[in-house]
């Protein structure tokens, strides 16, 4: 089947309030421009560097989403144009995403990154860390951020029930952290599912879903 094909197929089953983003990491801007004439928007990426040279030549309509691991001296090349870091785990990374934002006169969507898997391979904040972090006064003082949900990612498992008890974990947190408001922190999105495991995502109250090879294909790593 054809990207086109797929998006349409994962777009039909999608209930309309669900964002979708689609990861298109490691493909070439072919493939990404026929997403975007199918009337997709925004995609995911995984490296600074590789998201930055597709957003220079990609048109400008196009909401790029950092969902890898963010390393902080590359938060720079990005703070111009970047729509949401879905990554971030640390307060010493939020106060360098403040700073570049500041830098660009714009407020950066971040999401906060929970550890759910039991893999430890996987990044994200503890539970305790992430109260920990919303609750100090260096957070509170940074204006140039906005905490707009939380992410997730489950173990790498055919275990369904596994991954179900994972995101009911953080969705459990979500809905805890959800009454605490402040001018940069509004939990609303809850970023949980990628191809494999996106419907269990949605079941578990999922309001971004993360669709990489689903829509274009495995990925080549030699390439
Ligand atoms: C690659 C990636 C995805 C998409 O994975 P697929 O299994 O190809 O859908 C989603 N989220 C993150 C964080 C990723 O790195």
């Amino acid at each position: 089947m054809s990207i086109t094909e797929n998006l349409k197929k994962i777009k039909d089953s999608l209930p309309d309030n669900i964002i979708l983003v689609a990861v298109s990491k490691t493909k070439p801007i072919e493939d990404i421009l026929e997403a975007y004439h199918t009337g997709q928007r925004v995609f995911g990426e995984n490296k600074i560097q590789e998201m930055t040279e597709k957003q220079e030549v990609l048109p400008k309509d196009i909401q790029w989403h950092m969902i890898g691991h963010v390393q902080r001296n590359k938060v720079k090349y990005m703070a111009s144009y970047v729509s949401l870091i879905h990554g971030v785990d640390s307060l010493k990374l939020l106060k360098e995403i403040d700073k570049q934002a500041k830098k660009h006169r714009r407020i950066i969507p971040c999401l906060l990154q929970v550890f759910i898997a039991t893999e430890e391979t996987k990044f994200g904040l503890e539970q305790d860390e992430l109260l920990e972090l919303i609750h100090s006064d260096e957070f509170k003082s940074l204006q140039n951020i906005k905490i707009i949900g939380l992410m997730g990612m489950a173990s790498f498992t055919t275990d369904t029930q596994k991954i179900q008890k994972e995101f009911q974990s953080l969705k459990d947190t979500f809905d805890y952290v959800k009454p605490y408001q402040l001018p940069n922190c509004h939990f609303e999105q809850l970023s949980i599912g990628m191809s494999g495991d996106y419907k269990i995502g949605i079941e578990c109250g999922s309001t971004m879903v993360r669709i990489g090879s689903s829509i274009f294909g495995e990925r080549n790593y030699l390439v």
